[in-house]
């Protein structure tokens, strides 16, 4: 990030962060979504801090987020008075209501999802052929539990899991740039993305949630295994 802004501030532009897996992340200085002009995030069901549908903007100072305001709701200030070309982008109230319910239990499910984390990496620690992603622990909101295989393999794990009923997801696959619509780009050339392409071959998102059970964390290890 320390680089992105400084070719930011180099070319005076703005910078706006895809956050959407950042609720509860940290770094070295405080919550991660403090950084660039706006960081977003989403709040979809399959986040960490989830309203079923949404997101949130975080944004520095409050005339931001009056300028935000006027553009997620037709850029009206009040009955008469309109001040810019904006979208419908409000959350819905019922999805505002899951989201602070989901709120109170937060610190619980983070905890809850540590011990999960602690438990996969303690039963994956001796299978050979995966390696589990690592992320500092003062970082993490163990959202995810990413482990590498040999691409090889990898769908044929996918596929293994999948008939014991276990949706694991391969996360990010198949590569943006490989999408027929951008395939064709000059920036989507294969050789401009060599880590991402490979990456996108090797992972494999294990399920993660708060009520995840030790016997069926031990059943998903013993299929990796
Ligand atoms: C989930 C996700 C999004 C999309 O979020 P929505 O709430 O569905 O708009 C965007 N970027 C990344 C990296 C995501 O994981």
């Amino acid at each position: 990030m320390a680089r992105i802004e400084e070719i930011a501030d180099n070319y005076n532009l703005k910078v706006i962060y895809d956050a959407a897996h950042a609720f509860g992340v940290k770094d070295n200085d405080g919550g991660l979504l403090n950084h660039g002009d706006l960081s977003v995030l989403s709040c979809h069901a399959t986040k960490m801090f989830n309203t079923f549908e949404g997101g949130a903007i975080i944004c520095p100072d409050e005339k931001t987020k009056h300028r935000i305001d006027h553009l997620k709701n037709f850029g009206f200030v009040d009955e008469v008075t309109v001040v810019a070309a904006g979208i419908n982008g409000k959350m819905s109230e019922i999805n505002a209501a899951f989201g602070l319910l989901q709120l109170k239990g937060i610190d619980d499910a983070l905890a809850k999802r540590k011990i999960i984390d602690a438990r996969y990496r303690e039963g994956l620690k001796n299978v050979t052929g995966i390696r589990c992603a690592n992320v500092g622990e003062h970082v993490a909101n163990y959202a995810y539990f990413p482990i590498f295989v040999n691409a090889q393999n990898r769908d044929l794990l996918y596929e293994k899991l999948k008939a014991n009923g276990i949706f694991a997801r391969r996360y990010f696959y198949p590569l943006i740039s490989d999408f027929t619509m951008y395939r064709s780009l000059p920036s989507a050339a294969q050789s401009n993305l060599p880590v991402a392409r490979k990456i996108s071959h090797e992972v494999i998102c294990l399920p993660l949630y708060p009520n995840l059970e030790n016997e069926e964390i031990d059943f998903i290890v013993s299929l990796i295994a």
